[in-house]
């Protein structure tokens, strides 16, 4: 009996490998030998990126790398899109579909890392990859360029597209150019995000805006005549007070934030400026308005208080990823047959020296590919720019094992990952899935008609109205 079932197990093993291999089509293959030929390549791009470590709006030797390589494998790059020096968008092909796919590379500030698992800065106070946007940058341009050369080699008809989609981490770029009509013309796109795990992304993200508060009160000598002084920093703190109290009063769901950016010069001057950075989350662009409709309100109440004057500006805010499982199903399908990335006995040490340092138990890598998750109602952690792409074009979402389970982000340690092989492996896998997800949508119109279904039902009666102010960009130092 034991002899019997042992025998339909190694049956069944044997008939799932075969089917495995039997569904990793022609076309697949070859996406995948064209992502090995320019593996050395795409690691010296995200290599260089990461040690540039240029951040939001300043990333431009980051960008022109990714540009002037997909001008040299063929693609027409059109730099400088939307009133952003280091946006640009690289196209290869003509007539439909139109497939994009997205490539962030800015770095975050303070969190500059050599690539080795114990804390030491590269550059003293310099800035780092902490979301490892360089393998996400270069992971994307991996999968458009095998993708390319399939559309010219005469296997598949239609446009590819990588957006270099700049300032993430701040101001969220993506808007800008989702209302510059970027996407105007795009089927689907896709994304995807190193991570400390291994998914087809079908949870959404947290919708937020981003405003300023600045208080205008009269300075005057601390000591010596202090009933002459209108403080802006008593306003700061009522202000900040009233939001610490109305936390209490808010869905779970909501998270609120802020940066106090100046709050005063000297010990000795009733300070007459002061000046706050708030920001406000839901999980949903519904909830998150009359939050910050009534956060905005609050600073009148701030300045009446102080007896100063106030000023509220908006910087930018993002919506919520649109999720679409159709898609996410098909990038599903391809994570099982490429199967978990695999790692080495130095980089699991590697991972779990990581996970020493930060506290977290030693348990190393995770990279296996698990179910198609249910999408939650309430997805709670971070926000992404990604969102306001989704409401204009069906998307599809990716996420790749770059750094050791459990991993804090935004911090040295994925900085660390994200210059060494976890994360170029991490970076070469996300180039072979998103182009093999990409391949389905040139071979399969009935996938797209699909996707774009389920995107219009989800989207149903909302107008996209992007969350900026008048005016172009906020780029630093623009030249007039
Ligand atoms: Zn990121």
């Amino acid at each position: 009996m034991k002899r019997l079932t042992t025998f339909i197990l190694i049956l069944f093993v044997s008939v799932g490998l075969y089917a495995q291999k039997k569904k990793l089509s022609k076309n697949k293959k070859a996406l995948i030998a064209s992502v090995e030929k320019h593996k050395k390549e795409l690691i010296r791009i995200s290599d260089e990126i990461w040690r540039l470590a240029e951040t939001a709006f300043e990333e431009t030797n980051s960008a022109e790398i990714l540009a002037s390589y997909a001008e040299k494998q063929g693609f027409k790059v059109e730099r400088g899109v939307a009133e952003m020096p280091t946006a640009f968008v690289a196209t290869y092909g003509s007539g439909s579909p139109v497939i994009s796919v997205l490539g962030e590379f800015d770095a975050l500030p303070g969190i500059s890392q050599k690539a080795q698992p114990t804390k030491s800065p590269l550059v003293e106070g310099g800035a780092g990859h902490g979301c490892g946007h360089n393998l996400f940058g270069a992971g994307s341009l991996g999968a458009a360029i095998a993708i390319k050369e399939l559309i010219e080699a005469g296997k598949i008809k239609g446009t590819v597209k990588f957006f270099g989609t700049p300032s993430e981490e701040k101001f969220f770029g993506k808007i800008w150019m989702v209302n510059a009509g970027l996407w105007d013309d795009v089927d689907v796109n896709i994304s995807w995000h190193p991570s400390a795990n291994t998914e087809s992304d079908v949870q959404s993200s947290l919708a937020l805006v981003d405003f300023k508060v600045e208080f205008f009160g009269q300075a005057a000598h601390a000591a010596g005549d202090p009933w002459n002084g209108r403080s802006a920093s008593d306003a700061l703190e009522l202000y900040a007070s009233g939001i610490n109290y109305y936390r209490e009063h808010v869905r779970p769901s909501v998270r609120m934030h802020y940066h106090i950016q100046d709050g005063g010069q000297v010990v000795n001057v009733v300070p007459d400026y002061s000046r706050i950075w708030v920001r406000v989350r839901d999980s949903k662009r519904s909830g998150m308005l009359p939050v910050y409709e009534r956060v905005k309100e609050m600073a009148k109440g701030a300045a009446i208080l102080a007896n100063v004057d106030y000023k509220v500006s908006l910087i930018s805010g993002i919506y919520e990823v649109l999720v679409n499982r159709e898609g996410g199903k098909i990038m599903q399908q391809n994570l099982e047959l490429l199967g978990p990335i695999e790692y080495t006995d130095e980089e699991i040490a590697f991972g779990k020296k990581i996970q020493e340092v930060t506290n977290k138990p030693q348990i190393g890598m995770d990279a296996d590919i698990k179910p198609l998750e249910k999408t939650k109602e309430n997805p709670g952690g971070g926000s992404t720019d990604v969102g306001d792409v989704s409401w204009n074009v069906p998307n599809i979402n990716l996420r790749v094992t770059s750094a050791p389970k459990d991993t804090p982000w935004h911090s040295w340690a994925v900085v660390a990952c994200g210059g060494m092989s976890i994360g170029h492996k991490g970076m070469i896998y996300s180039s072979k899935a998103m182009s093999m997800t990409m391949l389905d949508l040139f071979e399969n119109p009935k996938l797209v008609e699909k996707i774009k279904a389920e995107y219009k039902e989800r989207k149903g009666k909302e107008v996209y109205k992007a969350i900026i102010p008048d005016g172009p960009p906020p780029i630093p130092n623009r030249k007039k």
